[in-house]
């Protein structure tokens, strides 16, 4: 009764519900999370403990401490990336949903390719924009025969998310050239979603991205996944500085700040290395890979920590309740896609967990 409309347009997250079920099992095979496995590197936690004790514990100022967005600036400036100015927000989803309050118009359309993260769809939608979908399957690459007829008058943004979720998927630089292309000549902001940017295992220099190819764009990133700070809620947005100012005004109003001691923490785990945690992650990536290739359609991730299977007979719903029955926790496709012949591993698990869980694929398979 007390509801609003914008209630009717999201629904509870389809991996939350897969989450929870794991949560209860008991020893579950719980390949279903979008969370690293290892914890907060130690210096990193003393890092905030110290000041926590030295009394950095009241209101930051709203766009993020200083030496943060400085040191997140130069670091972006390094790496190619256009970055007039950069704000702190409260995670990427954060971060996305602020960039989406002072660019989107009632009626704007997003476009967001399929398979993709669930949270652009639903932020979309609560802001009244609609969400666009353009296809990527097979291999999960972008095309442009499939992004062009998907553009009207009313399109505002394309998200793109390389490496990506739920796929592994990295954009090659032709991809994003095509994207960077296309949204020049049709006047579109583009939003690039590079919070996996560190996990990739296909060469040694990181892969390219948006924000190296055009200015109407803005990065995403954040210390969720590389430092495994999921709950510590810090990430960021670098881009063109009368957008980063208006989500500064914005950020006032809706989260006040983010977490003092969490931006604290962030500027030393900037510095901190995480190859050989990457370095783990490729392995238990041909893990996986090497383990169900011959029983599944597949293409092999090359980036973030999921695989993206194809089933046998085509319905992930109904081999993630099978699945379940194994006490194998896995998502289906259908949360992050129009089509639901596809199920999403996370090898985010240690090495016996993938093993077990492999043996339960095949056996399903
Ligand atoms: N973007 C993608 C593609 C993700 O997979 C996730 C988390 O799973 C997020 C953003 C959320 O990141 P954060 O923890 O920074 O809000």
């Amino acid at each position: 009764m007390w509801l609003a409309q914008r209630v009717q347009r999201v629904r509870p997250s389809g991996v939350r519900k897969i989450f929870d079920l794991a949560r209860k099992a008991k020893d579950p095979v719980n390949m279903s999370l979008g969370e690293p496995d290892f914890d907060v590197p130690v210096p990193i936690k003393e890092e905030a403990v110290e000041w926590t004790r030295k009394g950095f514990n009241k209101y930051p100022p709203s766009g993020g401490i200083p030496e943060l967005r400085e040191k997140l600036s130069a670091y972006l400036k390094a790496r190619g990336i256009f970055c007039e100015d950069v704000v702190i927000t409260p995670g990427v989803t954060g971060g996305i949903l602020l960039a989406l309050m002072v660019t989107l118009d009632p009626g704007d359309e997003v476009l967001i390719p399929d398979p993709s993260f669930v949270m652009y769809e639903y932020q979309t939608s609560l802001l009244g924009g609609t969400p666009v979908f353009f296809d990527t399957y097979p291999d999960f690459t972008l095309r442009e025969e499939l992004l062009r007829p998907a553009i009207t008058k009313k399109t505002k943004i394309i998200i793109i998310n390389s490496p990506n979720n739920p796929t592994g998927a990295v954009c090659s630089r032709e991809e994003l050239e095509m994207v960077a292309r296309i949204a020049r000549e049709k006047n579109i902001l583009l939003f690039s979603d590079d919070i996996y940017e560190r996990f990739f295992y296909e060469g040694e220099s990181a892969p390219p991205c948006l924000g190296q190819l055009c200015e109407n764009v803005l990065t995403f990133g954040g210390f969720s996944k590389t430092w495994g700070m999921t709950g510590w809620r810090v990430g960021y947005v670098a881009g063109p500085k009368d957008i980063i100012d208006a989500m500064v005004t914005m950020l006032q109003y809706v989260f006040s700040g983010v977490h003092s001691v969490s931006q604290k923490a962030a500027v030393f785990a900037l510095d901190h290395p995480m190859d050989d945690v990457i370095e783990a992650y490729r392995r238990k990536r041909d893990l996986i890979y090497d383990g169900i290739r011959d029983r599944f359609r597949v293409v092999k991730p090359k980036g973030a920590y999921y695989i993206f299977p194809e089933v046998p007979g085509g319905d992930g719903d109904s081999f993630v309740e099978r699945a379940l029955a194994h006490n194998l926790f896995i998502i289906p496709g259908s949360v992050f896609s129009r089509r639901k012949s596809h199920v999403r591993i996370s090898f985010a698990a240690s090495e016996p967990v993938i093993v077990k869980g492999i043996e339960i694929l095949r056996s399903l398979a």
